[in-house]
Order: structure tokens, then C-alpha cells, then sequence
């Protein structure tokens, strides 16, 4: 969980994966993605043989493990859950491996965050549905070689590009999770209102549709807000008016920006006077770890026009001084 929108408690987790849709059919946008898994799927059904690997990737909550238990589920078999940064020894992924029933999925999150010797390990893994599990230590050492059952990996990441070479090449499909348009989080919205037992107009859920950022995850979560606040303060619809104050409330301003992306925008805009500052830098400015402000607020910085990447740094557009409300100074150089 890298997400770093501050309300995401343990209760609200199990409200999130109630929410989850259970088949490519509920599975709302990502048009593309969508149409290409259910082909690799269809074909792997008719030859009666597992999938290729999949790695899926993109931003966080756009719904890379949704995708996963979907492939699951639509193949009719178990998926065991791990991530990258738990999988600390080698001997931790050969049991794994080897636990693997015929067809299961194992599904990866954060794959480029695994430790290199478990990395070779899951080549041969890939390839061969074999591993070679090494017994003692030193000159007397011997690799056993140990088969396991063809199985589907599906590997989830930030960006395909923080792979190595020979692990992105050994996935048969990559598919490139990409933000949400507003219609399809008002769809998302519509059906998780409907799970959740509240009413939502139009207006009330493109309001919250708009200031998602692109993801279902957020999108949910704000929706959850805003049912508390139409229960507490109104008469338990959600409306535009009532979506507007309950979001006002809760510091969501009108591009969905939260506490941490703001923080970001404000260091660059006013500490760094628009950059370029390099990434490392303006992480501790803000007092967070570099690879959350990289890959959590960075890509909707990015594709909100408020932030570029450049060769030499990061630099705030004059979007962003408009956004802050700060009147954008003379001679800006972009
Ligand atoms: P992370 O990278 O942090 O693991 P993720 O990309 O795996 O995130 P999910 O956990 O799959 O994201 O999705 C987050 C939530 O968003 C889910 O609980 C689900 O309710 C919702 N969601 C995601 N995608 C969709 C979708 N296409 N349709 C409906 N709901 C979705």
C-alpha cells in the first residue's frame, strides 16, 4: 500500500476490497488492458494451459490486484498474494513456487522491489517451471533441482521501466494501466453507491468523479466520505451541493490534489522557485521517501499540466502557481 492519501485505515480496507469487481465484465474501463487480458485468456482457456505471465503496471489503485484476482477467477483458480519487499530470501520463493497447484496464479505487487538472488530465481522459475534449491554451504554446496507446477505469474509495478531487462522480457504481456476518464469513475462511483446502499445523482457523482485524480481507489474512498457526510448533514443522498461541502471538509481541493501532493507542489513552487530541483531533494523538503513522491504524486502532478520532468529536474508549470493562488513571477523560463 503506497497510496498516500491520509484516511486509509485497516476498516477501510475491508470496506475496499468488498468493492472490488469479481470479473472482466464488472471491471470498468481500462478499455485496452481489458480487451487484451481477456484475449490472452480466452486463448490460454481453449489450450487448456496456463497463461502467459502478465505484468501489469501503472500508478498506484487504478486496480492492478483487482486485475490479478480477476485473472484468478476467471481461470478458475487459486491466486497466492505476495509482494517484492516481503519476499526476503530466496529459500522464502522456492517454498512458494513449489506450494503452487497446476494453473494457480501467484500474484507479485511491487515486483521491482525483490531482492536480486530471488529475482534469478524466479527466471528459471518462469521459464522452465523449475528451481534450483541450493542445500549447504560453501565448496560442498549442491543445487537440487526442484520442479514446480506450470503456474501463471502476474506481476504488478509502479512503471515496467524499474524492472531489469531479463525479468520484464520473460513476461509473455504487459499491460499499461492507464488513469481513469471521468465517465468511467462516475460508473466505478454508480457501482460501489449501489454496493454501499446509497443514492447518487449524476451531478453528485461526476463531483467526485472530477476530483479523483483518475483512480477507483480514491474515488471510493472520497465517495465513502461523502456518504458520511450525507448521512450526518443531509438527508443521505448524495448530491452535487452535498459531494461539494463534504469535500470541502475534508481538504479535497477541485483537482483532487491531497495534504501530500500539495505539499509537493508548494516546496517547488516556493522553496525551489519552480526548480528544476531533483526529485531526492524536493522528497525532503516535504519529509517523505523519494520513490513515493516519484511515483505517487508525481504521474497526476504530471498529467494535471502542474508539474514537468525535465533533464535537469523538476520544474512547476505556471498552471501550478494558479493553482496555489500565487501570482506567477516574470521571466518564468517555461
Ligand atoms: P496497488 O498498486 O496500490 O496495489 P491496485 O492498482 O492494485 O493498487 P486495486 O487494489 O486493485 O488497485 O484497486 C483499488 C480499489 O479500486 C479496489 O478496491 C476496487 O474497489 C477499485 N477498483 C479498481 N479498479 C476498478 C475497476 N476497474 N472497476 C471498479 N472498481 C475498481
Amino acid at each position: 500500500e503506497s497510496d498516500a492519501s491520509p484516511w486509509a485505515g485497516d476498516e477501510e480496507r475491508v470496506v475496499e476490497s468488498a468493492l472490488r469487481p469479481h470479473s472482466l465484465a464488472e471491471f470498468v474501463g481500462q478499455p485496452k488492458v481489458a480487451r487484451q487480458l481477456d484475449l490472452v485468456l480466452e486463448g490460454a482457456k481453449r489450450r487448456g494451459r496456463p497463461p502467459d505471465h502478465v505484468l501489469l503496471s501503472g500508478p498506484p489503485g487504478l486496480g492492478k490486484t483487482s486485475l490479478a484476482l480477476i485473472i484468478g477467477s476467471e481461470l478458475g483458480t487459486s491466486v497466492k498474494i505476495t509482494s517484492g519487499p516481503a519476499i526476503e530470501r530466496s529459500g522464502d520463493l522456492a517454498a512458494m513456487l513449489s506450494n503452487l497447484a497446476e494453473g494457480d496464479v501467484l500474484f507479485i505487487d511491487e515486483i521491482h522491489r525483490i531482492a536480486r538472488p530471488a529475482e534469478e530465481l524466479l527466471y528459471m522459475a518462469m521459464e522452465d517451471f523449475r528451481v534450483d534449491v541450493v542445500v549447504g554451504k560453501g565448496p560442498g554446496a549442491t543445487a537440487i533441482p526442484l520442479e514446480i507446477s506450470p503456474f501463471t505469474l502476474v506481476g504488478a509495478t509502479t512503471r515496467a521501466g524499474l524492472l531489469t531487462g531479463p525479468l520484464r522480457d520473460r513476461f509473455g504481456f504487459v499491460g499499461q494501466m492507464e488513469f481513469y476518464s471521468t465517465e468511467d469513475l462516475q460508473s466505478v462511483l454508480r457501482r460501489s453507491a449501489d454496493l454501499l446502499g446509497v443514492a447518487i445523482d449524476t451531478a453528485g457523482s461526476a463531483e467526485i468523479a472530477s476530483r479523483s485524480r483518475g483512480t477507483p481507489r480514491i474515488a471510493n474512498r472520497l465517495l465513502r466520505r461523502v456518504r458520511d457526510y450525507a448521512e450526518v448533514r443531509a438527508d443521505g443522498r448524495i448530491t452535487e451541493p452535498v459531494a461539494r461541502a463534504a469535500l470541502a471538509l475534508y481538504d479535497v481541493d477541485e483537482l483532487g490534489l491531497d495534504r501530500l501532493d500539495r505539499e509537493v507542489l508548494h516546496a517547488l513552487v516556493v522553496k525551489f522557485n519552480g526548480g528544476p530541483v531533483g526529485v531526492a531533494t524536493l522528497a525532503v523538503a516535504v519529509g517523505e521517501e523519494p520513490h513515493t513522491v516519484e511515483e505517487v504524486c508525481e504521474p497526476f502532478l504530471v498529467r494535471a499540466g502542474l508539474l514537468a520532468r525535465t533533464p535537469r529536474g523538476r520544474v512547476a508549470t505556471e498552471a501550478a502557481w494558479a493553482h496555489l493562488g500565487l501570482p506567477v513571477p516574470e521571466g518564468l523560463w517555461l
